[in-house]
């Protein structure tokens, strides 16, 4: 450390406020330089002198009372006039309360009804079956092996019917979950069409198969029979598809 270096802390260095690594470059310099050893002196005079008590009086009582009446007001929180707040919050309110309206009447809007939630739930089904290669848990062309295996698996007997002389052999069957329940699906083919149909109770009245709708390019069939409540579904035409499903129901 130079002259030139030490001067700007030496008054820092008399207050002993220099990091250590300063602080031991200036205890270096000091010894070889009498110049700053005598700044460093008058320096340190000086600090002695205003310490002296009769340099300090203590303040008047009624200026330490005026000094800590200002310091507390100013810590109160400046309390809002009742008129601005509102007049803040009106807008604000009405704002989240278009939101909420609008997020409501899109939930209402989009809301699928019963009907169109179950014929969706079936696409999906259908779909998973014939991409997942899970078509089927008991594979087997045996009505009398299919039907057993659905015992203890779901709560009913689900009809089991092989239709090959009809042209449409059944290939097997599995479990499948549709509108909150698990229900019985039962897969037949027609040349390289995929039929599913899917089986659970119901409280509905028998009624003859009829096209339900067309979703995705499938075909949909409802029906009702024995207790039952009937989907059929396939990408086979609505014409060959009725068929099968009046063959089933007989
Ligand atoms: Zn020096």
């Amino acid at each position: 450390m130079n002259c030139e270096q030490a001067r700007p802390l030496l008054a820092a260095y008399v207050d002993g406020e220099l990091d250590t690594v300063r602080m031991l470059e200036m205890e270096g310099h000091l010894p070889a330089c009498p110049a700053c050893t005598r700044a460093v002196r008058e320096l340190q005079q000086l600090q002695q002198s205003l310490r002296q008590e009769s340099l300090y009086h203590p303040a008047p009582a009624a200026l330490r009372r005026n000094v800590l009446a200002e310091l507390s007001a100013q810590a109160r929180p400046e309390p809002k006039p009742a008129f601005w707040s509102w007049f803040r919050l009106v807008p604000a309110l009405s704002g989240a309360m278009v939101v909420c309206l609008a997020a409501l009447l899109a939930v209402t809007l989009n809301r699928p009804s019963g009907h169109e939630q179950l014929t969706a739930e079936i696409v999906s089904s259908h779909i998973r079956s014939l991409m997942a290669n899970h078509a089927l848990d008991v594979v087997s062309t045996d009505q009398h092996t299919v039907k057993p295996w659905f015992n203890g698996r779901v709560d009913f007997a689900p009809p089991v019917k092989d239709l090959a002389a009809q042209g449409f052999p059944l290939i097997g069957g599995r479990l499948d979950y549709l509108h909150h329940r698990t229900v019985a699906a039962l897969v037949f083919q027609r040349n390289k069409h995929i039929i599913n149909v899917f089986l659970w109770p119901g409280s509905e009245k028998n009624s003859a198969p009829s096209l339900d709708s067309v979703r995705q390019g499938f075909n949909l069939i409802h029906w009702n029979q024995g207790g039952m409540t009937c989907w059929a579904i396939s990408d086979l035409n609505p014409t060959e598809l009725l068929e099968f499903t009046r063959d089933f129901a007989l």
